[in-house]
């Protein structure tokens, strides 16, 4: 279990699952530079958040509710959480249970929609950082939350994701790689590939100079070194 004071932002293991430097540079060296993709995404996030949360029949939708896993030391701003109604006839034995809501009648599911810009992506990161976001609704509500669902701008649609076995441990894990780099203070090395060329950080990265963990370090040395050229 963690403290609260040592929560990391839900939202980095999106940039772990991309690439283990980006998240470096992000998160320890804390150098963010935004191209259209990145504030296109963002538009879309702050769309989302805009309005209030509503009710409409079975349906009670919530944004911007705040999310934190003690468990897994994440924290975040969710985009919507949907919360369904259980309907009686339509319920099984083995169906999970739901919760109850303020003013409200019945038992209601929590369902997570996070809300992403382009298309679905070929890596995983969406769909962990949807998984990650039911983990906390389960560890705050105390009940299960089988699926959730992204929605992705270019597409104009929704994709349910089954929240399974492997996609939870894929998660579990990436929140255990998340804190034990964040202990370890040290930005990864990076390797140039082709993911390389949609990284919003490709200048500050310079991942064809091989050597250089800490993009920061590289220019302090850089600048280090001109000032001794003209001193002598
Ligand atoms: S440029 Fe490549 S190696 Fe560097 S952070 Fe981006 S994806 Fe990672």
């Amino acid at each position: 279990m963690y403290d609260e004071e040592d929560l990391l932002p839900l939202s980095a293991l999106q940039h772990l699952v991309f690439c283990e430097r980006q998240w470096g540079l992000i998160h320890l060296e804390g150098i963010w530079t935004e191209n259209r993709l990145t504030a296109e995404g963002r538009h879309i996030h702050d769309r989302a958040h805009l309005r209030e949360s509503e009710s409409r029949g079975d349906l009670r939708i919530v944004r911007g509710l705040r999310l934190r896993s003690l468990r897994f030391g994440l924290s975040a701003k969710a985009d919507i959480v949907e919360f369904h109604r259980i309907k009686i006839d339509e319920c099984g034995p083995q169906d999970p249970p739901g919760v109850q809501l303020h003013n409200t009648s019945g038992s209601w599911r929590p369902y997570p929609v996070e809300y992403k810009r382009g298309r679905p992506k070929t890596d995983d990161s969406d769909r962990v950082q949807l998984c990650a976001q039911a983990l906390c609704l389960e560890e705050m509500l105390a009940v299960p939350v089988p699926i959730g669902c992204l929605f992705y701008g270019k597409k104009h649609r929704r994709y349910e994701i089954a929240l399974d076995e492997q996609l939870r441990r894929r998660t579990e894990e990436l929140a255990h790689r998340l804190h034990q780099l964040t202990e370890n203070g040290v930005t990864p090395p990076g390797t140039y590939g082709k993911k390389c060329r949609r990284c919003s950080l490709l200048e500050q990265c310079m991942p064809k100079l091989a050597g250089h963990r800490s993009a920061r370090g590289y220019i302090e040395r850089f600048l280090s070194q001109i000032e001794q050229e003209t001193e002598t």
